[in-house]
Order: structure tokens, then sequence, then C-alpha cells
């Protein structure tokens, strides 16, 4: 295996985005393959007794064992390392294996998390069930109002929980202010960038401390693998998360790697024509429907904000009906193009009703607190032809009377 221009990082610090995500990473092997390779193995072998010991001791370079590391495994890391700005980052098994993997490394019984309400639906089961039956207590508020994440700080709060945009109200928490309240209070923030990914939005950028990923979606992009990853420096990934991910095994299997690898090729080019094709679509469908939730739009209450923090909305947005869950329906069955579908981040326009699939698991009281009402929609606008997308979204809010 040699090791490419793409993993000297006095090189690949100075290349721009779109050039990180073709070669950002590379290894190659004594074959010069121009793709990379996919390395299906769990273990590795050794010339010498001596050379596999020195490995274990952590005094040669090398791998010993697929859940330590895996070269696959490894080129996606560099690569999303350097689109996102970290020093370091460990891929994981889906997204949600990235979030618990990110929280419970660095967390402890007595300690204090202070999280946004309006969450992916497995991430608020995480806050509002998983931690505090360890002892972990925590705290959710509305995380687009700055005073609130000031208000929720205690002595014992460790962590500032969050994702902008959030799914599926597309809230957006204003990253240099409530990073910065973070570090003023010694608290690490973890923040869920799957929305927006590196090719939208570098949290870093504005004082983020770590990044956590659900790679299913924009990053694989083609609704392929499931996928996760967790950036920050080099002591937080090495010395807090690694021994926990090294003895619980959350580890990405290496073809689902190799796919994501591949996906970010075409990462940017997707997220900013995706973006264009949501922004169009969002346009026409907001004068029909009385609740439009786009970032994009100046009717969003935080798009100021939201252009100030990324590139572009995203490929995103959700939308509210007057007549409830069955309003929500008709549309759906209405649908001749677009699929019905709870994924996103995928070239395929999909759409979903959240409070009967996404967030159907929550109690209707945490529904209702985080905005997630009976006739909200939310859309994954895909590549294809703008056009075919407006008549069909034409065709189904007709059906419903709008
Ligand atoms: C999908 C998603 C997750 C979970 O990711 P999986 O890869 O499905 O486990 C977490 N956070 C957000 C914001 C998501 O959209």
């Amino acid at each position: 295996m040699k090791k490419t221009t793409g993993t000297d990082r006095s090189i690949t610090r100075k290349w721009r985005p779109a050039t990180q995500a073709v070669r950002g990473g590379t290894w190659r092997s004594e074959h010069g393959e121009t793709s990379e390779a996919l390395f299906l193995t769990s273990g590795y072998t050794f010339h010498s007794a001596g050379e596999v010991a020195a490995r274990f001791a952590g005094e040669a370079e090398g791998m010993t064992y697929s859940r330590l590391q895996n070269p696959t495994v490894a080129m996606l890391e560099e690569r999303i390392a350097l689109l996102e700005g970290a020093e370091a980052c460990r891929a994981q098994a889906s997204g949600m294996a990235a979030m618990t993997t990110a929280l419970l490394c660095q967390l402890s019984a007595g300690d204090h998390v202070v999280a946004a309400r309006a969450a992916f639906g497995s991430c608020r089961w995480l806050v509002d069930n998983l931690l505090p039956k360890f002892g972990i207590e925590t705290t959710t508020i509305d995380s687009s109002v700055n005073a609130e994440w000031d208000a929720a700080i205690r002595p014992n709060t460790k962590v500032f929980f969050f994702e902008t945009p959030a799914n599926p109200t597309l809230d957006i928490v204003d990253l240099e202010y409530v990073c910065g309240l973070a570090r003023a209070h010694g608290i690490t923030t973890v923040v869920d960038n799957a929305f927006a990914t590196p090719a939208l939005q570098r949290p870093m950028e504005f004082g983020a401390d770590v990044i956590a990923y659900s790679a299913t979606k924009l990053m694989d992009g083609q609704g392929r693998v499931l996928a996760g990853a967790v950036c920050g420096s080099e002591h937080f990934i090495n010395e807090v998360l690694l021994p926990f991910q090294r003895n619980t095994g959350p580890n990405l299997a290496p073809f689902n790697a190799w796919v994501v690898h591949k996906g970010l090729e075409t990462l940017a080019l997707r997220a900013h024509k995706q973006s264009e094709n949501a922004l169009e679509i969002g346009k026409m469908i907001e004068a029909r429907v009385p609740l439009m939730l786009h970032p994009g739009l100046p009717s969003h209450p935080h798009h100021d904000l939201a252009m100030k923090q990324m590139d572009a909305a995203g490929p995103i947005f959700s939308f509210v009906v007057d007549g409830g869950r069955e309003q929500a329906h008709t549309i759906l069955d209405a649908l001749e193009l677009i699929d019905i579908s709870n994924n996103i981040g995928d070239a395929r326009s999909l759409l979903c009703h959240p409070a009967s699939t996404t967030h159907a698991g929550l109690t209707p009281e945490a529904r209702e607190e985080m905005g997630v009402t009976e006739g909200m929609l939310r859309i994954n606008v895909g590549l294809e032809d703008v056009a075919d997308l407006m008549e069909d979204m034409d065709r189904a809010l007709a059906a419903a009377g709008l």
C-alpha cells in the first residue's frame, strides 16, 4: 500500500474542497488502481512476531484488526476530516451509531446535557430515554432562541447537542453564538450536521467542537448504505472517542465506507443542484400552503442567519397543510413521480409525513412541543428535472384541494 499526496496534510490542507472531495485520503496498492480499492478484510497478517508486537504496542505503523483500523475506512475518514476542516474523524456504522458514540464516549453519570428539542426522532430518544437511564441529566430547549441556551446551563453541563437545520422543522441554531457560549463555559458542542454536510456548512468554522454525521443521507447521496462519522480534534477522537469505539465496536463496514467514499466525489455538485431545485419547488409550494419551513426562503424566521452559516439551504424542507393527517396523506397518495419515503439526501425526490413515520415513536406531546404537527410534510428534493417535479407536486396539491 502506498499513500498518495492525498494523505499528506501539508499538501491536502491547501487544496480547495472540490479537490479534497475527489483526491483526499487516497491510498493505492501496488497495482496503482485509479479508483480506491475495497479492502474486505477483518484481520491482517504480519512478517514476524516482533512486527505484530510493535504494532500492538503502537510503536510501528500499520493495521492490526478492522475494529481498530481498515484501509478503506481510513480513506473515508481522512476525506471527511479534510472536507469538515477537522483534525480527525472516525467512521461509524450508522448516523445513530455516530450520535450514540459521540455522546456516550464523553459523558458520565452526574453530567448534564442541553439539547435541542427539535431533532431527529432517534436523537430525541437518546436525550429523553438513553442518557437519563445512565444517570445523565438532560434539558431540551428551543434551540433557535439563544437565551434558552444561556438559561439552561448548570454547573455540571458537559455537552450541547443539536442539529442545524433541524429535522424536520428546519430550526436554525446560531452556531457562532451557541458554540462561543459553550467554549466560555467549558462545554463541548456536538453538532449533527447531517442536513447540510460540509458541502454546505462547516460548523467548526464557527467554533463547534465535535461534528456527528449520518453519512446515509447526502454523503452517500444515492440511498444505498447506512453510515456515520464523528469528527473532532485529535485529542477528542484519539483519547476520548477511540477507547470507547475500539472496545464497543460501532464500526463502519469497509464496503459501506467505500460506497460513501465514492459518494463524496460528487457531494458538492449534488448538494448545490438539489438545493437549487428545492428552492424552486419551495417557492411554488409556498404560494399554496399556510406554512412553509424553508431556510432558503425569506419567510423563514432565521433566513438571514441560515444564509450566513450555509452556502445554500440544502435539499430538504417542510411545509404544513391545514387539513391535518388526512390532507397530508392525500398529497402523498396523489404523487406520480416523487416517492413516498422517509429517507433524505437521496438523488431521488422523496416526500414523508413525519408524524406517522420518523416521529411516530414520540409521544403526541413531544411532537407538539417540537412542532411536528399532523399537517406537516417533509420533502427531500432530488436531481430529477425540476419541471417534472413541479408538475408532480402541482398535481398532488391540486388533488388535496390546494
Ligand atoms: C437520519 C438522521 C440521523 C440518523 O442517521 P442513520 O444513518 O439513519 O442512523 C441522525 N440525525 C439526523 C439529522 C438524521 O437526518
